[in-house]
């Protein structure tokens, strides 16, 4: 992974990803060439990336805070809003000299509005809305998920939709039909705690700390995923929903036993038999759900889509079946704006315009057409 990086006085850790930069980016814009600056803020990274047409990246800067909310054991949204407020001028400014452009060579401004902290996705729609207001560049309010999703067009130029897309961050936990661009049927999702959610809590309690999920993806490769048979939900009637707080539950209570009767506990087989229970039911579920949906396209999205443990049992099981599996570069699988920017170009395509009465939705839904009431406000 080729990342430059810097660690600023504040902690705050300075990245330009070259990974799945587009290599043609001294080539001039041609005709008919859409090149979007995509903002992203929804949580702890403040990040900023220039995309052109959808699949090419010219540049993707991403500031994280993770070291700062660490110590509290989770992201404290204060403080993130406040970071993104200092950060986020420097991150568009990196975005724009990376690309060798400036605000006069794009197309348009897209950002994230949707779903998040509140407080953090504000400072990113605050700042999409200035440049759009002072440049007269249009406006595009991309859904955080989708972001997620499309982050599988910037590696896999071949990838269209329609496809079965299992989207599994720290917030969500979805199957989804992609069926078309920006046309999402979810046909699973969690009744409960969302997968990366699980794996923060079960870190936690099994004392690796904060961030869980690389942590455990870690202690896993060392421990035995059958030490223990932990349980994987499956619900009647929603044989597509997941449900990650009894197999939580469960993890938490061997841990307390094990504490009463004094027994050294051992983390790593814990972590591996953890990881274990949760992949098997994300992949048996997404494997399930393209046979019987009749596709033969399967990718993943979300912070989770890094567990090697998923990578490893997913390819297995789409080779198995016949089923192309597509996944991005564990750096495009977290926080990222230029996953916001693949999503944006689509949706300029279809000539969806924010105003500049776009808002900030903390639980906006995945799929959700309020866009299409700001649209051609501009
Ligand atoms: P969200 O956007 O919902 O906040 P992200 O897409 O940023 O979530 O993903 C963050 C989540 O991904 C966290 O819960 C983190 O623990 C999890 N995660 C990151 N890397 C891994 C990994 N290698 N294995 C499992 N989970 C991971
Ligand atoms: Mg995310």
């Amino acid at each position: 992974m080729e990342i430059n990086k810097n660690v600023e006085e504040d902690g705050v850790i300075f990245m330009s990803i070259k990974d799945g930069l587009s290599e043609n980016k001294e080539n001039k814009a041609n005709d008919g060439d859409v090149t979007i600056l995509a903002i992203e803020s929804s949580c702890d990274e403040t990040a900023a990336a220039v995309v052109r047409n959808g699949r090419e990246v010219l540049s993707n800067i991403i500031s994280s805070q993770i070291a700062l909310h660490t110590i509290y054991g989770g992201v404290v949204p204060e403080i993130a809003s406040r970071k993104h407020v200092e950060k986020m001028n420097g991150c568009i400014r990196a975005a724009l000299s990376e690309a060798d452009m400036t605000l006069d060579d794009i197309d348009a401004v897209a950002v994230t509005y949707g779903p998040g902290l509140v407080g953090a996705l504000l400072v990113g729609v605050s700042e999409a809305k200035a440049i759009s207001f002072a440049t007269g560049k249009p406006l595009i309010g991309v859904h955080h998920i989708e972001g997620h999703i499309s982050a599988n067009f910037i590696e896999n130029k071949d990838l269209e939709p329609p496809f079965v897309c299992l989207v599994v961050s720290g917030g969500h936990s979805h199957l989804v039909v992609v069926k078309d661009y920006g046309e999402y049927e979810i046909i699973g999702q969690t009744r409960d705690d969302a997968a990366g959610e699980a794996f923060d809590k079960v870190a936690r309690a099994i004392g690796l700390g904060y961030p869980g999920g690389p942590k455990i993806d870690k202690a896993a490769k060392e421990g035995n995923p059958d030490a223990f048979t932990f349980p994987q939900a499956q619900i009647p009637d929603a044989e597509y929903d997941f449900s990650f707080s009894g197999l939580k539950s469960c993890v938490l209570n061997y841990i307390n036993q094990a504490k009463m009767q004094g027994q050294e506990l051992d983390q790593k087989d814990v972590a591996a038999s953890f990881q274990k229970a949760v992949v098997e039911v994300l992949v048996s579920h997404a494997i399930k759900a393209c046979k019987e949906y009749g596709y033969d396209k399967l990718a993943i999205a979300g912070g989770v889509a890094s567990n090697s443990g998923l990578r490893e049992l997913m390819e297995k099981e789409c080779e198995a079946n016949k089923i192309k599996f597509y996944r991005p570069s564990p750096v495009l699988c977290t926080d990222n704006a230029a996953m916001i920017g693949a999503a944006a170009y689509y949706e300029y395509q279809k000539g969806v315009r924010f105003g500049l009465d776009m808002n900030a939705v903390p639980n906006l839904p995945l799929g959700d057409r309020e866009r299409r009431f700001h649209a051609n406000k501009n």
